[in-house]
């Protein structure tokens, strides 16, 4: 409830206290630290008053008042200790109690349980019930991350209400009434929320638990590290719990100007791979065709006298730096650019072409309060699924119209206004926008750019989000934002990272002609990815150094980067797994996870903020920063040029460039605040490729018999951890390919047939399906899938074309 900037005045316990009017007594107590126990309420969510533990007296008011959904009132008295309100609690204990189980000695929650603690606290010591206690089902299986034990359910409808409230997806419900109620889904599917973890930490009880915390510890054998997830470019803040030197769950870490205190199950769950088998635990080395394991110092001396040759023919070239911390990406250009002498290194191993937005960076918070957000391409759910939280939250608020423009028709959960468009053409669609909110209207005779155009004009504040693959559309939306900042809108934009620090790796100079914080490089000669795979795969480039990248698989022109690969004399690659690109290498270095490293990490916005390191890594596994200390010691590079440690590298980084404010900023500024970006002054216009590597594609008018290939970003797709982590496996997506309707009757494919989709690299097997939300005469496919790559059908521009080929049913395996 809004308190129109008035405060009141009540006692509370006898202590005088100030807050704003329209404040619940739970949260006027909680600003004097007194503690009123809940369980149904949450602050993030409305007020639900079921569980009445936070009974309250109120002078002069006959009963007893929950104070979860009371509102303070000015001269208020409040008692939340008096024996009234001690047997009120006392009573609610009992009742919950009745049917409860004793499990607390092997529950999950034992140890962090509100019912637990409670019944300590404040319950009633022993029950007067003494018949047999209601049994329901101890292990419902609720979806692919989530055991339910209904016995423990104490229907406070947390779980219930986040999944309406905050993810808006209202799958989960209370099914049945009475002492029958359960918990469910409504049409009986599994509960396959992208936020669903969160559930089982908000769950006051143990009822809702993790499958992959379930019985594997106890809190008080936890030891807890302060870290951020890096698997997309959110920065959620969280914290890693481990035991014994092993991680054994991840929990939320509030930060409300990021992650508003929630993450999603791909940051929450992805760590699984660091324990498999397939991890590299050791340093490998290619002899006889085939890598096998070797000591650092062996893979050091080979790798380090191969570049080194081809650095003094001025023909290596080097890869990554968007999974890298910010103190790594700083060292590895130092690497290429002061031990290699080359300036021939991009962080690009995807199709993004830049992560930050060269001017009005916006923030996550200013989603909030925005009327229009405008998704360009960018796919938040997908790419970035905390940042469509506050999406989401924002329009089922009803204040913000959120308006996606591209392509195709994406299923978002939340009502949002579609423009399809083609994807090469967005620029163009920009300019006319531009013209239309110029000039107050358009001639351009497309009713949709009017339309848009309004929305634009009628719009306060403005958050325009992409995902950085197209230049000239980016050049174009800001100068459209240049147009409506005059007519005094707010605006801001956003770019969605291909990697979870592409903007650090940018800001700290990966890419070939800016130095650390976006200094431009006068003459540049540095090749991009682009340049330096095409000089690979003609024998052009001696050696190469992939880190932490997998261009085999993300590398929008899948056959050049494959290519590449198998060509070029000498390729070391750094990587925690055995990546299609890993499979290439003639020495492979095992890097340690985020988890066994500590450092800072940029997020989308421009914020760098630290983690620290939660567990050792394997022996023979070393940080990034290490192993190339270590390559350049072995080059003769200057003493001291790549420091190991973090801390080193850090200041190095911090007096060489100001890379802005380091860690987490609480203030939360106005859109209209931040006139440039908010570090260093990027100057990316030089960083981004030439014009003329964009492909031109005609969605309207596909090739006979062919059609266009949309590669579509999907969360749990990927060729690294989520590739290997057994608790992401029953999320993983199946390689599958969307046709419209019409494209389907015209190539006589069903719901489920097996398709080959034929290109300039190569084909690959994929699952029809169909919907409307395809364009026709394009087909949708998912990105990053090894088992599908859909890269071996598109080139530079991230599109494609691809014959298609209904394939027998019998016929299963690989595609060539
Ligand atoms: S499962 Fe947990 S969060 Fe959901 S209603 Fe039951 S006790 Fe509450
Ligand atoms: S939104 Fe991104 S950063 Fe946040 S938890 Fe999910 S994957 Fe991690």
């Amino acid at each position: 409830m809004s308190s129109n900037g008035r405060e009141v005045g009540l006692t509370i316990d006898g202590q005088s206290v100030r807050v704003p009017e329209g404040t619940l007594v739970v949260e006027a107590a909680k600003a004097l630290g007194t503690h009123v126990p809940v369980y149904c309420y949450h602050p993030k969510m409305a007020p639900a008053g079921l569980c009445r533990i936070c009974l309250v007296e109120i002078e002069k008011t006959p009963k007893l008042q929950i104070a979860c959904a009371t509102r303070v009132a000015d001269g208020m008295v409040v008692h939340t200790a008096s024996e009234n309100v001690a047997a009120a609690r006392r009573g609610v204990l009992e009742f919950l109690l009745l049917n409860h189980p004793l499990d607390c000695p092997i529950c999950d929650k034992g140890g962090e349980c509100d019912l637990q603690d409670y019944a300590m606290s404040y319950g009633p010591g022993a029950s007067r019930y003494t018949d047999p206690k209601l049994h329901k089902p101890k292990r419902v299986d609720l979806g692919p991350t989530i055991v339910l034990d209904e016995e423990r359910c104490i229907l406070c409808r947390r779980c219930t209400r986040f999944d309406d409230e905050i993810a808006q997806e209202r799958n989960l419900v209370v099914i049945d009434r009475g002492h029958r109620s359960l918990i469910g889904t409504r049409d009986g599917s599994p509960y396959a929320s992208y936020f669903s973890g969160n559930t089982t930490e908000i769950c006051p009880v143990g009822a809702l638990t993790s499958k992959a915390y379930r019985f594997r510890a106890r809190p008080w054998d936890l030891a807890h590290a302060d870290s951020v997830c890096t698997q997309c470019s959110v920065g959620c803040n969280y914290r890693i719990d481990s035991r014994f030197g092993r991680i054994m769950r991840t929990y939320t870490r509030e930060n409300q100007a990021i992650d508003d205190g929630w993450i999603c199950d791909r940051g929450r769950y992805t760590f699984g791979y660091l324990y498999e088998p397939s991890r590299l635990r050791s340093p490998l080395i290619r002899r006889d065709g085939e890598l096998r394991e070797a000591a650092f110092d062996e893979a050091v001396a080979v790798a380090a006298e191969r570049l080194a040759a081809a650095a003094a023919g001025k023909r290596v070239g080097v890869i990554g730096g968007g999974r890298l911390s910010d103190e790594e990406a700083f060292a590895l250009q130092l690497f290429a650019r002061r031990a290699l002498g080359t300036n021939n290194i991009d962080y690009r191993a995807h199709a993004q072409r830049f992560a930050s937005p060269a001017r009005f960076g916006a923030k996550l918070a200013d989603l909030d309060d925005a009327s229009l957000v405008l998704m360009l391409g960018a796919l938040g759910p997908e790419q970035a699924p905390i940042l469509d939280l506050r999406i989401r939250r924002a329009v089922a608020r009803g204040q913000a119209t959120l308006v996606y423009v591209g392509p195709y028709r994406p299923e978002l959960p939340v009502l949002a206004r579609f423009f399809e468009h083609p994807s090469t053409a967005v620029a163009g669609l920009l300019d006319r926008l531009l013209d239309a909110v110029h000039h107050g209207g358009s001639e351009s005779g497309e009713p949709f750019v009017d339309e848009l155009a309004q929305l634009l004009a009628d719009s306060e504040r403005i958050v325009a989000i992409h995902d950085g693959c197209d230049p000239l559309a980016a050049r174009a939306l800001e100068r459209l934002m240049e147009t409506l900042r005059r007519y005094d809108h707010q605006v801001g934009i956003l770019v969605i990272g291909s990697q979870g620090n592409a903007r650090g790796a940018e800001a700290a100079g990966c890419v070939p002609n800016l130095l650390p914080g976006y200094a431009p490089i006068a003459d540049a000669d540095g090749m991009t990815t682009a340049e330096m795979l095409t000089a690979a795969a003609d024998g052009k480039l001696e050696a190469l150094l992939v880190v932490g990248a997998n261009p085999a698989l993300t590398f929008p022109d899948g056959a050049l980067a494959r290519a590449a690969l198998a060509n070029v004399a000498f390729l070391v690659v750094s990587d925690q797994l055995p990546t299609e690109t890993v499979s290439h290498a003639d020495v492979v270095f095992a890097a340690a996870s985020f988890a066994e490293k500590r450092g800072h990490v940029t997020n989308l916005e421009g914020r760098r903020q630290a983690f620290a390191q939660s567990v050792e890594p394997p022996v023979r596994v070393l940080t990034d920063a290490q192993i190339l200390s270590a390559l350049a010691a072995a080059m003769n590079a200057p003493d001291g040029l790549i420091p190991s440690e973090p801390e080193t590298l850090f200041s190095k980084l911090s007096v060489e460039v100001d890379l802005g404010r380091p860690d987490i900023e609480l203030a939360r500024p106005k859109i209209s605040d931040i006139v440039e970006v908010d570090f260093g002054r990027p100057d990316i216009e030089l960083a981004r490729p030439k014009i003329s590597d964009i492909v031109e594609v005609d969605l309207g008018r596909p090739d006979a018999g062919g059609l266009i290939v949309i590669p579509i970003p999907k969360l749990y797709a990927g060729g690294g951890a989520a590739a290997f982590d057994p608790g992401l496996r029953p999320m993983r997506p199946v390689p599958f390919a969307l046709f419209h309707p019409d494209d389907a009757r015209r190539l006589e494919i069903s719901v489920g047939d097996r398709v080959s989709l034929e290109g300039r690299g190569g084909a690959i097997e994929v699952e029809a399906r169909i919907a409307e939300r395809a364009p026709s005469g394009a087909v949708l496919v998912v990105a990053n899938l090894p088992e599908a790559p859909v890269n071996r059908l598109t080139d530079q521009s991230g599109l494609g074309t691809a014959t298609v080929r209904k394939l027998p049913p019998d016929i299963v395996g690989d595609a060539p």
